[in-house]
């Protein structure tokens, strides 16, 4: 989420989550878990012997640390382990292996459909690991899981170093990493996943793997977007640098009348400017009425406003300005912290576990588009959007192409490249728990709808329960290798959730 519409109407308040969605996650933990020792009370089994932080059901924390950024779940762990080193995640492995207790994997919390969570059984949290270390040469950056995306860029900026990341400050840069990673430096310097040179993990048995082009580098091509969850959990990532100064930023509204225009215009314009530019367009609901582009550019403000030639040609914003500026302020403003925050350096309260207080209820999920939408489609989404059933809601178009596409469809486990135009992001937001029925309903209804005129494919850092053929739809003809790769990692398939690879 590149958080225009989405990032400011998620700042609501927490509400508990619905109990449908509580019973949905214990029947899937039940199927999936036949082997494990559910029955047995946590408290009853060894306590694992990690340095790190444990919380059980009725313990101070316990109620904030279970919460997932997306306040429709509330699940009950019956433990979860915070570890803060290699060896806390090697123990916390083993201890779960021998005590047969189901596990999930959590860096950052901002899973959309909760699959870093796990009702009943014990979390692996890695949160606490932040630690960045970057080479003499400040080429190579290395980055423990727990760090967030804000203060991964703070930190960086004072070495005038950036990984191309998405916006939101408080998501973890480990589930962003292995299912892609999506931000305004994408068409320039690739995803996140694009950048990504090694990985040390802690595979099923409790050995640390390391994997990179010498050694493992199945594992490191499966970590490059099909990753999270799936093999292993990772304790430390290597990253290429790229050096960053000044970026110009380009914000543009139009009226929400002109949206069939504009998306036209967009979509000829987006994936094939020039790569140093990548833009979004987001169309909020018509109550909402927001019609806006947004786009960063590496380059003057003045080749900046040339490159939009083509589009501001087409349809005239109703407002458009082109502003240089540091990156990292940038980064700031789109972060979708509350502005006090985002205007300052607040790098030490971003390490905070916000991700257990700033949300609300949501669904999101999404579509890939490799031919441009026609009229037809784009009626459809107009049609949609001109009557939700709340407010708060929006497709968000995320430009792909340049470095992103350059990439050949098999050398990555991210397969969204080749022909890939853009990647529709359909999002809706809302208070209430007795909403979650017919919010749910209109994005399926949408994203149904929308299916003749897109490619079946859909991004899996958006992940959505509802996508039944989410194999392919995530990993195209990845999944296949991708299969393999579990089978020798982990063939007893100890890391499990709702959509992870079966091997
Ligand atoms: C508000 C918001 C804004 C967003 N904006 C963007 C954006 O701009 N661009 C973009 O591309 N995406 C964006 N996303 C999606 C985001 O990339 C994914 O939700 C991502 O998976 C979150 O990672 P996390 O570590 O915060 O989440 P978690 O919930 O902790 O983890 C997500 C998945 O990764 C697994 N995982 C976590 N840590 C590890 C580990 N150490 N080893 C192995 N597996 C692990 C988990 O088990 C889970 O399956 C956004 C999401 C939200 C909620």
């Amino acid at each position: 989420m590149i958080d225009i519409v989405a990032m400011r109407i998620s700042r609501r308040g927490f509400l508990k989550g619905a109990g449908a969605t509580l019973a949905c996650s214990i029947v899937d933990l039940k199927a999936l878990c036949k082997d494990t020792n559910l029955s047995k009370p946590i408290s009853d089994l060894e306590r694992p012997k990690i340095k790190g932080r444990i919380l059980f059901p009725g313990d101070a924390d316990y109620n904030e640390e279970r919460k997932n950024y997306n306040a429709r779940f509330d699940l009950s762990p019956a433990s979860i382990l915070f570890c803060n080193s290699d060896n806390d995640v090697i123990e916390a492995v083993k201890w779960a292996r021998r005590n047969k207790v189901p596990i999930s994997i959590r860096s950052g919390g901002h899973s959309y459909e909760a699959f870093s969570l796990i009702d009943k059984g014990t979390v692996i949290d890695v949160g606490d690991m932040t630690a960045v270390t970057l080479n003499a040469k400040k080429t190579i950056a290395k980055v423990q899981p727990g760090i967030t995306l804000m203060p991964l860029c703070e930190t960086l900026w004072k070495d005038q170093r950036v990984i191309p990341v998405g916006s939101c400050a408080t998501v973890g840069i480990a589930g962003a990493t292995l299912g892609g990673g999506y931000g305004l430096l994408a068409r320039s310097m690739g995803l996140t996943c694009d950048n990504l040179i090694g990985v040390k993990m802690v595979d099923c048995h409790g050995n640390i793997v390391v994997a990179d082009e010498h050694q493992n580098s199945d594992l490191l091509w499966a970590c490059r977007g099909g990753g999270g969850g799936n093999f292993g959990i990772v304790t430390e990532f290597t990253f290429h640098l790229h050096p960053i100064e000044n970026v110009s930023i380009v914000r543009l509204r139009w009226k929400w009348e002109e949206a069939a225009d504009v998306m036209r215009a967009w979509q000829d314009w987006a994936c094939q400017v020039d790569d140093k530019m990548t833009s979004i367009l987001t169309v909020s609901s018509k109550k909402a009425g927001a019609l806006l582009g947004l786009a960063m550019y590496l380059g003057s403000p003045a080749k900046a406003q040339s490159l939009l030639n083509p589009i501001l040609d087409k349809v005239k914003p109703k407002k458009f300005s082109v502003v240089s500026m540091p990156f990292i302020k940038a980064q700031r403003e789109f972060s979708g912290l509350p502005t006090k925050h985002a205007k300052n350096d607040q790098s030490k309260d971003l390490t905070e576990p916000v991700h257990a207080r700033l949300h609300s209820r949501f669904k999101s999920t999404s579509d890939y588009v490799r031919a441009n939408l026609d009229d037809a489609a784009i009626k459809v989404i107009i049609d949609a959007l001109s009557e939700v059933p709340s407010d708060s809601s929006c497709v968000q178009f995320d430009s792909y192409g340049g470095a992103i596409n350059r990439i050949p469809v098999k050398d990555t486990a991210f397969c969204h490249r080749a022909d890939t135009k853009y990647c529709l992001h359909y999002q809706i937001s809302w208070a209430q728990a007795a909403n979650d029925i017919k919010n749910v309903n209109w994005i399926n209804d949408f994203r149904k709808a929308m299916q003749p005129h897109v490619s079946g494919y859909a991004y899996q850092n958006y992940c959505d329960r509802d996508i039944s053929n989410w194999g392919h739809a995530y990993y195209g003809d990845n999944v296949g290798r991708l299969n393999s790769i579990k089978r020798k990692y982990d063939p007893d398939n100890f890391f499990r959730f709702p959509q992870s690879i079966v091997g």
